[in-house]
């Protein structure tokens, strides 16, 4: 590790529809990785919370309460991993009893909040494969960012997830997925963020991937700098083993880059800063 420590405050657990092993093992894997804090923030999709028949009608109902078992169970398992207790909190506001009823009586260290679908639409991911015309591409991010807006108004998370999602998928063939002509929008969620004492997430999916098209984290991290946010939270979205970590020490690279000394780590729903420490 060429940083004297490292955090991981996003990664999901087989409770998640997509995660790929029992949370036994994520935690095994990130114990062994010598990690500062690692937290399990198993999927919540508020808006299927009764039942998603695109899941085999999985309802996330149930999901919440399996993962919060597991969280605690896997507290006395892994004495010595600072194991933090999280949920992905996705469509808070399409579903706000769902929400309210997700962190109702559980004592989470970490909510993060996603947007994975503007309200009545498919998950961005499934957008992927459509042709979309100039102009219906920034009506979909107006949208976006609008409920981003909204979700931060509302507020009862701790750290914005993935804000670049929907580059990932939503980009004309050729183009460089950037967030230059929503700026002034990208704007005002960073400094509803910092004036809220909030996080702004980096995901470290994508680091590294040749895969997929690069995602503009250093123009993100740079604006959101030089409007004064300071926390960050760093998570590798990880759904296996394999993943935990994974891209952590590429971004810490490009935050020092920037100019950060410091990311963040919630505990108990409160930010703490950890020095960015590297070892060469
Ligand atoms: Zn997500
Ligand atoms: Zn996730």
């Amino acid at each position: 590790m060429p940083y004297r420590t490292m955090a991981d405050c996003h990664s999901h657990s087989d409770c998640s529809f997509d995660g790929q092993a029992p949370m036994e093992q994520m935690c095994a894997r990130a114990q062994s990785l010598g990690l500062l804090y690692y937290a399990v923030t198993d999927h919540c999709e508020c808006d299927q919370y009764d039942g998603s028949p695109q899941f085999g009608g999985r309802k996330y109902y149930d999901v919440v309460r399996r993962a919060w078992r597991e969280l605690e169970e896997n507290r006395r398992r892994f004495p010595d991993l600072h194991l933090l207790k999280g949920v992905e909190l996705g469509q808070p506001l399409q579903n706000l009893p769902a929400a309210l009823d997700v962190l109702d009586g559980r004592d989470y260290d970490i909510v993060i909040g996603s947007l994975h679908n503007i309200a009545g639409m498919p998950d961005f991911y499934h957008l992927g494969g459509e042709h979309f015309s100039q102009d219906q591409l920034d009506a979909l991010f107006g949208l976006y960012f609008d409920q981003l807006r909204e979700m931060l108004d509302w507020g009862k998370f701790d750290t914005l997830a993935h804000i670049t999602y929907p580059l990932r998928y939503l980009y004309r063939p050729g183009d460089t997925p950037s967030f230059e002509r929503y700026s002034a929008m990208l704007d005002v969620i960073f400094k509803k963020l910092i004036e809220q004492d909030k996080a702004l997430e980096f995901n470290t999916s994508r680091l590294g991937r040749t895969d997929c098209p690069i995602l503009p984290d250093r123009e993100v991290f740079t604006r959101y700098r030089a409007l004064g946010g300071r926390r960050v939270t760093l998570g590798s979205d990880a759904h296996c083993p394999e993943n935990v970590a994974k891209g952590i020490p590429e971004a810490l690279d490009l935050l020092r880059e920037i100019g950060y000394t410091e990311y963040t780590v919630f505990v108990g729903r409160q930010p703490q800063q950890i020095p960015i420490e590297y070892i060469p």
